[in-house]
């Protein structure tokens, strides 16, 4: 876009720099880690199972090769579910539940020769599920175990299976604990802007590509954006210092914020370029959230006494736009409200 003074802004560069990511990042092609624990522990128990159920169908061992058979079709019914869908939770409990009722069952049928199968199935449901709700699964599962066996167990063999089994347990819950929480930081790395909180502009990008799926899925979906960028900022660093400069950023991310729905997004853009998604916003809800943000800035306490306003676009999304194009919109509108002498909202 050029603006008033001839100058190419940078934002049009920044724009078409997105749409490049957003291409390479096709959602299709991504899938997520706790897709990737699913089907590997589905695929893996139902090809390790397989020989099991055979051999047992083979030496007529019928309620053996029954259990064994379902479970290699449940196995196989989730991998494909998951293959398909994407959807995690539900077959995460399920497969949860099946590995512990699986080694219950064998274990009533064939006696303490099957309960090595203990081991896997301890391991694998402390990275299905939370881990506080498969350490109460594994020790409701190892009491009921011992009550099966009781009969059979010398007190050599309790012990030497309870601490085994103790000691696999504790391993897998240390270990899915600290993997869930360094997942959790590494999202937070991915996808926060350090400085302000805001989302970052990766997962602005991704959040696009979400609703444009989603677009052509039910199409008519209402989505706005809301691109706001600090008026006159470079003076404001001039000012006060880029240190206060910094703490503006930060207070602003605050403001909008605390004045968004829950289910709008704030992201960082850039520099000092900021924008609202908000879903299911209608062009007048969407215009209205923007009337509202900029005065709020005009008049916010800390951010008034520094002078701070903001120049507002606002653009729905129109069907069959891409990325590139719903930002380009937000963005020339964002332009008009400079034009029209800053602190002011346009829409596209
Ligand atoms: P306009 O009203 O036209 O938007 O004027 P402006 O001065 O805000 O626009 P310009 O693009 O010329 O300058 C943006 C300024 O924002 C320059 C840059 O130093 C400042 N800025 C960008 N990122 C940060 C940051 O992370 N911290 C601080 N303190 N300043 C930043
Ligand atoms: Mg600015
Ligand atoms: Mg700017």
């Amino acid at each position: 876009m050029l603006m008033a003074n001839g100058a190419k802004h940078d934002c049009e560069a920044n724009i078409k720099e997105g749409a490049y990511i957003m291409i390479e990042h096709s959602p299709a092609a991504k899938r997520t880690t706790e897709e990737y624990i699913i089907m590997t522990l589905s695929g893996g128990s139902c090809l390790g199972i397989l020989p099991f159920a055979v051999l047992r169908l083979l030496q007529q061992d019928w309620a053996v090769a029954a259990l064994d058979v379902f479970a290699v079709i449940a196995t196989s019914i989730l991998f494909c579910y998951v293959f398909i869908t994407h959807n995690t939770k539900t077959p995460a409990r399920i497969l949860a539940f099946l590995s512990m009722f699986v080694v219950f069952i064998t274990v009533s049928l064939k006696g303490t020769e099957q309960l090595m199968w203990i081991y896997p199935a301890l391991t694998a449901i402390f990275f299905l599920l939370p881990a506080n709700l498969a350490a109460i699964y594994s020790v409701v599962v190892l009491s009921a175990l011992a009550w099966v066996l009781r009969s059979e167990w010398t007190l050599f063999l309790a012990l030497e299976f309870y601490i085994s089994s103790s000691a696999t347990l504790l391993f897998s819950y240390a270990f899915a604990d600290r993997m869930r929480k360094q997942q959790e930081q590494l999202f937070e790395l991915a996808t926060k802007d350090p400085l302000t909180g805001a989302g970052n502009r990766r997962a602005m990008e991704q959040k696009l590509l979400d609703i444009l799926a989603f677009q052509r899925r039910e199409q008519g979906y209402p989505a706005s954006l809301i691109l706001m960028d600090l008026d006159n900022f470079k003076q404001v660093n001039d000012n006060y210092g880029h240190a206060k400069g910094d703490d503006i950023l930060a207070a602003f991310v605050q403001t909008i914020s605390q004045r968004i729905r829950a289910t709008d997004r704030l992201y960082r853009f850039g520099g000092e370029e900021f924008v609202v998604i908000a879903e299911n916003t209608s062009r007048k809800e969407a215009i209205n959230l923007a009337e509202d943000l900029r005065s709020t800035v005009e008049t916010d306490g800390w951010l008034a006494e520094h002078g701070i306003t903001i120049s507002v676009g606002t653009a729905k999304y129109e069907p069959q736009e891409t990325a590139f194009e719903w930002l380009g919109r937000a963005d020339q509108a964002m332009y008009q409200a400079k034009d029209l002498g800053r602190n002011n909202c346009c829409v596209a």
